[in-house]
């Protein structure tokens, strides 16, 4: 960076994403100083805005989260000092022109002039804006690289074509396909976990392992933004993409090395080894409307955006399963879900039963199942929790289930980074291990795709389930077909 300026594009920076997400981030690194000194961020988009307008939208969304107020506020004003805004269409290269002469009036401090695109705009002007980026706007002294959002297309089909269309002007290693599930600290960590203790990678296979569950549940509807969702649904939108990279990483034998091509061909390799989805394996619901004495809950037809009569799945429990030594009989069973009971994103590993358990008669009442179980709590309250089989404590001989636990906030004693802090952090550093390539991506359609379309083709309608509750009976039935139950909420550690 001695020698090089960076400039960040955010293409849709007027869009929601943008706000929640990609300025809040960049202001934390640039706050953490991880930013080269020579950088500024620009905002594109059709909406008209001075750069005043474009600073004052900025700061509305920034917040101290690092630091005393006094010192972030400080930070906050000369970093708005760096933002400048260009209006221009997404499907036209004039507007990409203007940007690229005003990104050329500030980068004049460094021979070398690095830049970074973020495409936080809707899936029918990607290609364009890529384009329009590419060709108008491409480095021409330091490099260019893109970062690209889901949805990363419909199916197999529609993939590969967005895919074509935005390899007509990027190359693969200039492409960042962003899944900020793999931001985030405990999906960082579960590598970690396995590969550098001891006491995990020796279980991590069919001989102890029962069964994965990765679960992933918000306890609130679309809220009005259910035109979107309606186009994809909850396997789209969570399943095929969040819930199957933690798989992926969960399951993947180990890497050569922590080298971003050493880890992905490595998840290549067991998302080609798991089995196509079956209609059978898949249980769907849709919220509906819940009405109590005090308060109305509308259901998911109730949404205004939402067609009338629409079959998107709101929730979705499936069952996988990978064809290889280490797999071979072991159920992965994903669940995902809005307007469910609670919030939670978390993977719980299921271990065997002890053979010949001497203790058997000496468990308590609470111990109906006496294998031990891994949790890794993605969100909230990020923690790592080992239930194991304890004597209780005192003179008689009677054993409990417990836990030893590791929550996040009391060992670390600090915030955690946002997803989108660190994957952002990777894209300037250049570090791919995180996002997704090109053939990872076709590799999880093609498992996915045709039972996508079966759904579609039968008009499979869905399980009503109350708006807060959890969920549809079907997925129960999903769970014992493999001799398996959802883990039960643990209260006390949300
Ligand atoms: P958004 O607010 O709907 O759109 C971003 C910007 O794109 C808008 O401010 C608007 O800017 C422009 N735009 C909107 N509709 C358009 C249309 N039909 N044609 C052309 N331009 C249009 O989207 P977002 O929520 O920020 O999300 C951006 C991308 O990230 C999307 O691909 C989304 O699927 C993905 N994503 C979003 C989230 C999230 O939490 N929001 C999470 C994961 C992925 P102008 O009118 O000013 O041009």
């Amino acid at each position: 960076w001695v020698t090089s300026s960076l400039s960040v594009v955010v293409v849709g920076a007027s869009g929601d994403l943008a706000k929640k997400k990609i300025f809040p981030a960049l202001f934390a690194l640039y706050y953490e100083g991880l930013l080269p000194e020579e950088f500024q961020i620009f905002g594109y988009a059709r909406s008209k805005m001075s750069d005043t307008d474009f600073r004052d939208l900025i700061s509305s969304t920034l917040t101290c989260r690092i630091d005393a107020a006094e010192k972030c506020g400080d930070a906050q004003e000369k970093f708005l000092k760096r933002c400048f805004y260009q209006a221009g269409p997404y499907d036209d290269s004039s507007g990409f022109a203007q940007l690229n002469t005003k990104m050329s009036e500030q980068e004049v401090s460094k021979p070398r002039a690095n830049r970074m695109f973020f495409l936080s705009i809707p899936p029918n002007v990607f290609i364009a804006a890529a384009g329009g980026a590419a060709e108008q706007c491409s480095s021409k002294t330091g490099w260019t690289r893109v970062i690209v959002e889901k949805p990363f297309g419909r199916d197999s089909t529609s993939s590969r074509e967005l895919s074509d269309g935005l390899s007509r002007y990027l190359r693969e290693d200039q492409t960042y396909r962003i899944d900020h599930y793999l931001g985030k600290e405990l999906i960082e960590n579960l590598t970690v976990l396995r590969f550098a203790n001891l006491v995990f990678e020796p279980l991590w296979n069919r001989d102890y392992i029962k069964s994965v569950q990765v679960i992933f549940s918000e306890n609130f509807g679309t809220e009005g933004r259910g035109g979107y969702f309606d186009q994809y649904g909850i396997i789209r939108d969570v399943i095929q993409n969040h819930l199957l990279q933690i798989v992926a990483l969960f399951a993947m034998e180990p890497p050569v090395s922590l080298d971003a091509e050493d880890i992905r061909n490595e998840k290549v390799k067991v998302v080609r080894s798991m089995q196509p989805v079956q209609l059978d394996d898949v249980v769907l619901g849709q919220y509906k409307g819940r009405k109590e004495k005090n308060f109305n809950l509308p259901g998911y037809l109730d949404d205004a955006t939402v067609p009338k009569g629409s079959l998107t799945p709101t929730f979705a429990a499936i069952a996988m399963h990978i064809n290889n030594a280490r797999w071979d009989g072991v159920p992965f069973l994903l669940k995902a879900g809005k307007a469910l009971d609670n919030r939670r994103a978390e993977i719980r590993v299921q271990f065997r039963h002890i053979p010949g358990n001497i203790y058997k008669h000496k468990m308590g009442s609470n111990m109906d199942n006496t294998s031990n179980e891994l949790v890794i709590r993605i969100q909230p309250k990020e923690s790592i929790y080992l239930k194991i089989n304890n004597k209780v404590p005192g003179l008689g001989l009677r054993l409990d289930s417990t836990k030893l636990d590791l929550q996040y906030q009391s060992t670390y004693k600090k915030e955690l980074p946002d997803a989108y802090e660190r994957l952002l952090l990777d894209v300037v550093n250049g570090d791919k291990r995180l996002f997704i390539r090109f053939d990872e991506l076709e590799a999880a359609w093609e498992l996915y795709t045709p039972m996508l379309h079966e759904i579609e083709a039968k008009k499979v309608a869905p399980e009503l389930y109350p708006y807060g509750s959890r969920g549809p009976v079907g997925a129960h039935y999903l769970a014992a077909k493999y001799n398996v139950r959802w883990a039960d909420l643990e209260e006390e550690s949300l």
